[in-house]
């Protein structure tokens, strides 16, 4: 048997720091990084024959769980019939019209395969919709790497950003805004002095890449109202959330809340592939028709909407929109935040969580005064050691949560009841160190 440690030291001589996306590092938690060898319904087994529970789920993807047996059937026949054709699929078709079905605000969408390959292009559409170069997006948000994205905020006032990688010059981010979560008096601001100059503000409705953050309401509904009058069209970013707290997304959540509330563009990625790469961006046919070969927007892919990667897609979709999954996933997450908030209750360590459908959060804050995270400074001011103890605690003791504070967690419909409770008896001895 091959160690995990071993397995890195390998890995890194021939992959930059031994992984291929950077979060698998640990670096964040410190430690030797899992091999993953297989996985089965909600758990995993490392290249040491270690078992975890895991609240991972490839970061979205395995709503279902690992190895669900129609997904595994829809893919071993649409594998058998060919991998990639470069000619249109009747399975095209299916996908997005099951999309455009559980998506009121979707009327069209184009098939891509990767979360920033959508996101990258829902801009450059928004971009040639508009006319206008500017867009809008929020620190903390995550929206894939691509260029004029890799941005944080700059000092002062509504000023543009600053690129966050090496490699992406200035001049590429100048036309990139980065604004706060949920702050409402610089949202106000930045349209007042530049909304008729802004093409599109990407957010992540619920934000799943500082950890787990909800848009209020108030803000949300100022969003949608400035987007609005100013013409700039608003972009859901729901490569997480979508499919994943609801099966009509995040925005069916906000359309709950705010009366006609729909985002003009919506970006999906993770579960609509159901572990394969796939991903998806769309609009109104408005908006949809600037696409080439219609409009004057490039945008293609060798590989987009690819015939295997469309039946995993569908067979999870399929699955998941059966009546009552989204009741039963829901409250097999609640379940799990509620006990974890009990456990830290009785060890007396100030502790806050949250969740919507199959995503949670969950924070160590500083005081038991503080409430849930509102924006990027507030989730990286909890306590970051404590959360790497825990981390820690509860890998060893076989639960696998995301290797780093600022990651949300994912339940799937393979988490039964006693998963939950050895999870919170971990948790009780994790808190107790
Ligand atoms: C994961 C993610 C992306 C990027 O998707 P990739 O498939 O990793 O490129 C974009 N936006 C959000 C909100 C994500 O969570």
């Amino acid at each position: 048997m091959t160690s995990n440690e071993a397995l890195f030291a390998r890995a890194q001589r021939v992959i930059p720091g031994g992984v291929n996306s950077p979060v698998r590092a640990f670096r964040a938690v410190g430690g030797t990084p899992r091999f993953i060898r297989r996985a089965q319904g909600a758990y995993l087994w490392d290249a040491e024959g270690s078992k975890y529970i895991d609240y991972i789920g490839s970061w979205g993807p395995m709503i279902l769980g690992h190895g669900h047996p129609a997904v595994l059937e829809a893919v071993q026949k649409a594998a058998a019939e060919g991998f990639s054709f470069g000619a249109p699929t009747e399975r095209e078709i299916e996908l997005a019209e099951a999309i455009i079905a559980l998506v009121p605000g979707v009327e069209q969408l184009r098939l891509v395969s990767s979360g920033t390959e959508a996101g990258m292009s829902a801009i450059r559409l928004a971009r040639g919709a508009t006319g206008r170069s500017k867009i809008v997006k929020f620190e903390g948000c995550y929206h894939g790497h691509a260029d004029a994205l890799l941005v944080k905020a700059g000092s002062g006032l509504a000023t543009f950003g600053h690129p966050t990688s090496a490699g992406v010059p200035a001049e590429v981010v100048q036309h990139t805004l980065v604004l706060e979560y949920n702050n409402l008096a610089r949202l106000d601001e930045a349209f007042a002095s530049q909304g008729g100059e802004i093409a599109c503000v990407m957010i992540e409705p619920i934000a799943g890449n500082m950890n787990f953050v909800r848009a209020s309401v108030p803000f949300m509904t100022r969003l949608r109202e400035l987007c609005t009058k100013h013409g700039a069209l608003l972009v859901f970013d729901e490569v997480m959330t979508g499919f994943r707290v609801a099966l009509g997304g995040a925005q069916s959540v906000y359309a709950r809340l705010i009366p006609g509330f729909r985002p003009d563009m919506s970006v999906f990625g993770k579960v609509i592939g159901g572990g394969m790469p796939l991903a998806a961006f769309g609009g109104s046919k408005d908006v949809m028709s600037r696409l080439a070969p219609l409009g004057p927007v490039y945008q293609a892919g060798t590989l987009s909407g690819n015939p295997v990667a469309t039946a995993c897609g569908l067979a999870t979709l399929r699955e998941i929109a059966r009546p009552g999954f989204f009741d039963a996933l829901s409250a097999t997450t609640r379940s799990l935040v509620a006990g974890l908030e009990a456990a830290a209750r009785d060890a007396g360590v100030p502790f806050v969580g949250d969740s919507e459908g199959g995503m949670f959060g969950f924070f160590f804050t500083r005081s038991f005064d503080d409430g849930l995270p509102q924006n990027y400074g507030q989730v990286m001011a909890t306590d970051k050691e404590r959360f790497n103890r825990f981390f820690h605690a509860m890998l060893e003791r076989g639960v696998y949560l995301a290797p780093a504070l600022y990651e949300a967690g994912f339940v799937s419909a393979a988490h039964q009841a006693p998963d939950i409770e050895a999870t919170l008896a971990a948790a009780r001895e994790a808190l107790a160190r």
